[in-house]
């Protein structure tokens, strides 16, 4: 099955694709993730994305195919995956389109994970993740607080505050989703694919929503 998850910043779809990768099985592709882990290892694409991801503006269109189109020809994704924060523009949603109809596939269902703006900064500004990588856990100092301040459940690493989850920035993502990507939900309409969750409540009735959905 091969899922495009699309939702605003803080909408929760990456708790969700982590849920749905446990169950169903097929892996979950962030580009947010790769731009973060290349940073990490100081890549020349990791520097360049992050002084896009600080400002909360959108990394290039060129620069974020390239690196899904890369990520898609790896041989674990025969089952199918999930795209976690790709695509988030018309040209990147026409590109993955062109991939897909070159090896004569294509995505089942995009899945919008439905929260109101307000709420959004709301929870962006409580949201801490899991700084170790292979984690990547998320909490909420409010919503769903690790057991111990600032260390993860999981896997015990600390838990940080991403830069880009700072107030000035979240409401530059909120408007650069709003701009840039709210139109692909026209666009998945259009073409029959859109399954619209409710993505405010309990995170367990969320994803059984999603289940639902995809059943
Ligand atoms: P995320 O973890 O999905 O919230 O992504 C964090 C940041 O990475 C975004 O605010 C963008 O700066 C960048 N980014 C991630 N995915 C994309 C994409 N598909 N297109 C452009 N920029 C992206």
């Amino acid at each position: 099955m091969r899922i495009v998850l699309l939702g605003g910043p803080g909408s929760g779809k990456g708790t969700q694709a982590k849920m749905l990768t446990e169950k169903i099985g097929v892996p979950q592709i962030s580009t947010g993730d790769i731009f973060r882990a290349a940073l990490k290892e100081g890549t020349p694409m990791g520097l360049k994305a992050k002084t896009y991801m600080d400002k909360g503006e959108l990394v290039p269109d060129d620069v974020v195919i390239g690196v899904v189109e890369e990520r898609l020809s790896k041989p674990d994704l025969d089952k199918g995956y999930m795209l976690d924060g790709f695509p988030r523009t018309l040209p990147q949603a026409e590109a993955l389109d062109n991939i897909l109809n070159a090896r004569q596939t294509s995505i089942d269902h995009a899945v919008l994970v439905d929260v109101p703006d307000e709420e959004l900064v709301a929870r962006l500004s409580g949201r801490r993740t899991c700084r170790n990588s292979d984690c990547g856990a998320m909490y909420h100092v409010m919503f769903n607080p690790p057991k111990k301040e600032g260390i993860c459940d999981k896997c015990g690493g600390e838990l940080y505050q991403r830069d880009d989850d700072s107030e000035a920035t979240i409401r530059e993502r909120l408007t650069v989703y709003n701009n840039q990507t709210a139109p692909l939900i026209d666009y998945y309409e259009t073409k029959g694919l859109l399954r619209r969750v409710k993505g405010v409540g309990p995170i367990n009735e969320i994803f059984a929503a999603i289940e639902k959905v995809l059943a």
